[in-house]
């Protein structure tokens, strides 16, 4: 395509670039309906990620396919159908590789948000039946982060053993695996929360995938800094697009876990996970 000049504008001596509404917005349209997909441990080639698609996706029209270079995919679908078929479907897996995926939002930033605000599926056993309602669900969900969705069998009540939902997790932090509840009576009781996958999160390296070892801490802090460069490298794709329309449980309230001296955390996959290690296997 040919360019032309557009004198930019002087703000306070500065020259500042004004973009418009209407040139903008047939750009974002093109990326409403995509995720971000990203392959704990190794990025796998163009093909092999596209023939995955072809062979685990089913049910959608085939949708395009980028690689970027900070090492994740993005899949533009083509309708918002498709989009929520693959993302409510989760999770998935990849040569036993966990897949996260993301909605692709306009200030979506690798580097910034997504080792640690990841969509996780998350089940809450033997759920009081008369906590089922999308509001109550919300709320408990809540206490864990963002809720997204709630499948299918819990939504339609097919299933009563437990509830299943996914929620954006902030997973620098550790998983809850209670919850305090407390019912409209005034009674307490502890939800047990239980995750269909737990990532390991780096808090050396801030990244999600693997856990770096306590000795060798000097090496391990060159290794961040070393990450934290590469992933401070600009990022090429630069369309401002709205937010894809996520079908979310809340109407923005955010309910706080009631006892906070409650919580428990654990400590997860304390021996190093091989499968998921990728990074660590990286240094030796
Ligand atoms: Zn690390």
């Amino acid at each position: 395509m040919s360019l032309t000049y557009i004198p930019p504008q002087i703000v306070n001596g500065r020259t500042v670039v004004q973009l418009e509404a209407e040139e903008v917005e047939p750009e974002e349209e093109k990326w409403n309906f995509a995720l971000i997909v990203y392959i704990i441990g190794e990025t796998p080639g163009y093909n092999a990620m596209s023939r995955y698609i072809s062979q685990n996706w089913l049910n959608i029209d085939t949708p395009e396919l980028y690689l970027h270079d900070e090492g994740y995919y993005v899949v533009r679908f083509n309708s918002i159908t498709d989009m929520h078929i693959v993302y409510y479907a989760g999770p998935y897996t990849l040569s036993n590789r966990s897949i996260i995926l993301k909605p692709w939002t306009t200030d979506f930033d690798f580097s910034k948000e997504f080792p640690t605000e990841i969509p996780l599926w998350v089940k809450f056993p033997n759920l009081p039946i008369n906590c089922w309602g999308s509001k109550s669900l919300s709320r408990i969900a809540s206490a864990l982060g963002t809720p997204v969705f709630a499948d299918e069998c819990t939504t339609k009540q097919t299933r009563i053993s437990f509830a299943r939902m996914l929620v954006e997790i902030n997973i620098s932090r550790p998983l809850l695996d209670e919850i305090t509840v407390v019912d409209p009576k005034g009674k307490y009781f502890q939800q047990t929360v239980t995750h269909d996958w737990k990532p390991e999160f780096c808090g050396v390296c801030q990244v999600v995938g693997h856990r770096c070892r306590e000795k060798g801490k000097e090496d391990n802090q060159q290794d961040a800094q070393r990450k934290r460069k590469r992933s401070n490298k600009a990022i090429t794709q630069e369309y401002r697009c709205k937010g894809p329309v996520q079908t979310t449980l809340t109407d923005g309230e955010q309910v706080k876990p009631l006892k906070e001296d409650k919580q428990q955390s654990q400590q997860l996959n304390e021996e190093k996970s091989v499968t998921l290690a990728g990074r660590v296997e990286e240094k030796t």
